[in-house]
């Protein structure tokens, strides 16, 4: 990994945005210089474009800089693994979270050849969460990227292949085969694939919140919280997210508002008393979000009162949303039979309404939103995908006797 990363960009820049998105998924540490707020950095923009004003401008920790890379380029550059080496597997999880990598480590243990293609950082969720607290096995608690890190090298020890900044934009029937396209013109194709999107981050969809995502509203307080060290900011959202992510933040800001639409906080019983005596945080219950304002960077929330009223203007450093989760199934609409909410309809062994299609984990219909229930789904999905595999491949281990190409 290229260490030391200094990103020269705006807050306004667009490719400036994907670039910061890109390290925060991979969990990359990096130091941000706003050129417009330092003259020291505007000039060395400068300097190394040939007295140009390009943007991003990327510098790592062995001297080399990349100017408006793809990323591509960026994955390239970390020495993540993008591309299989081959075309045909036994089997093909889409998803690195707990699912995805649970079902794959069971599986390739068993002697299935198998992909993870994962389009952000590998694992999932779980892995952007600052601690789990509940998963069976860590008695103080696991710190979420520790967790996905520990995970993936499981995995790998038993020979999961895993491609990530991959995603994939397709999946097919091929006779006997399921096929996985990527949104590089890739594909791949298994006899069977497992479903381990997982869920995303409700976006609030009022004005102003699309300029400012990166630009003073976030949606990973693990991610960006550090950003405001020693500044207010909001949370929105009255669930256990919005309860556990504002303790979080007071670790780094001295005032977390919390702001919820109902009449108190919907959290569990535990996480509403952790946050009422928490004396960094206060709760404004019975607001609506309704616009961010502000020019290039946020620099107000107006929230109404539920019941009808005045609007109310806040100005925090930042704004924090965690107003729940929807699935990442776009990827599979039309494809397999998906829940009025969007998420994958299974059966029995966790087989989706297209056979040799599983799917396991937080994308799938009455699903528990937990890492440790995910895993389970993922053994589950493996040992059902084992008895589907089997007798197409006529034995295992399976792919040596699959087409490659
Ligand atoms: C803030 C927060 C705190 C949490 N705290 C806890 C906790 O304390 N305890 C607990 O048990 N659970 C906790 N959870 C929930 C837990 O993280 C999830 O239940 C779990 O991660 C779900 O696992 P999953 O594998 O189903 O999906 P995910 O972890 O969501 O992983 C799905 C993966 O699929 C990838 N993907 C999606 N679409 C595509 C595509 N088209 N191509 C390629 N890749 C794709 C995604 O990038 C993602 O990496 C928390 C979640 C959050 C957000």
């Amino acid at each position: 990994m290229a260490e030391d990363i200094t990103l020269y960009g705006t807050l306004w820049c667009s490719d400036c945005k994907r670039a910061k998105k890109f390290f925060a998924e991979q969990r990359v540490p990096y130091t941000f210089v706003d050129v417009e707020r330092d003259a020291e950095g505007l000039r060395f923009v400068e300097q190394v474009n040939g007295g140009k004003h390009i943007i991003p401008t990327i510098v790592f920790g062995d001297g080399s800089t990349l100017v408006e890379p793809s990323n591509a380029e960026l994955a390239a550059k970390l020495g993540l693994q993008t591309t299989g080496t081959r075309r045909f597997y036994d089997l093909i999880v889409v998803g690195s979270g707990p699912a995805g990598l649970t079902a794959a480590l069971y599986a390739a243990r068993e002697g299935i050849e198998t992909l993870v293609i994962e389009r952000a950082g590998v694992g999932g969720q779980a892995g952007i969460t600052e601690r789990l607290d509940n998963f069976p096995g860590f008695p103080e608690g696991i710190a979420g990227s520790e967790f996905a890190e520990r995970l993936r090298q499981q995995a790998e020890r038993f020979g999961v292949e895993i491609l990530s900044a991959k995603e994939a934009v397709g999946v097919g029937v091929e006779g006997s085969y399921r096929s996985v396209r990527t949104a590089d013109g890739e594909q791949y194709r298994a006899w069977a694939v497992l479903l381990a999107l997982g869920s995303t981050y409700r976006r609030l969809g009022i004005p102003g919140e699309e300029d400012f995502i990166g630009a003073g509203v976030h949606f990973c307080a693990t991610c960006d919280g550090p950003f405001y060290r020693g500044k207010e900011v909001l949370v929105i959202g009255g669930g256990n997210s919005a309860g556990e992510e504002g303790i979080f933040l007071t670790k780094f800001c001295p005032k977390v508002t919390i702001a919820t639409r109902g009449p108190d906080l919907s959290a569990s019983r535990v996480v509403v008393e952790k946050v009422r005596s928490n004396p960094r945080i206060e709760v404004l219950t019975g607001v609506v979000p309704a616009a961010f304002k502000g020019s290039g960077r946020l620099e107000a929330v107006v929230l109404m009162p539920a019941g009808g009223g005045e609007p109310i203007e806040l100005r925090p450093a930042g704004v924090f949303a965690f107003i729940g989760l929807s699935p990442n199934t776009e990827v599979v609409e039309g494809f397999v039979e998906l829940d009025e909410r969007g998420f994958i309809v299974t059966d029995g062994v966790l087989q989706t309404s297209v056979p040799g299609v599983f799917a396991a984990g937080d994308a799938r219909g009455g699903s528990t939103k937990q890492a440790a229930s995910a895993a389970g789904e993922g053994a589950a999905a493996a040992l059902a995908i084992r008895r589907y595999v089997e007798p197409l491949a006529g034995g295992m281990p399976v792919v040596r006797s699959a087409t490659t190409e």
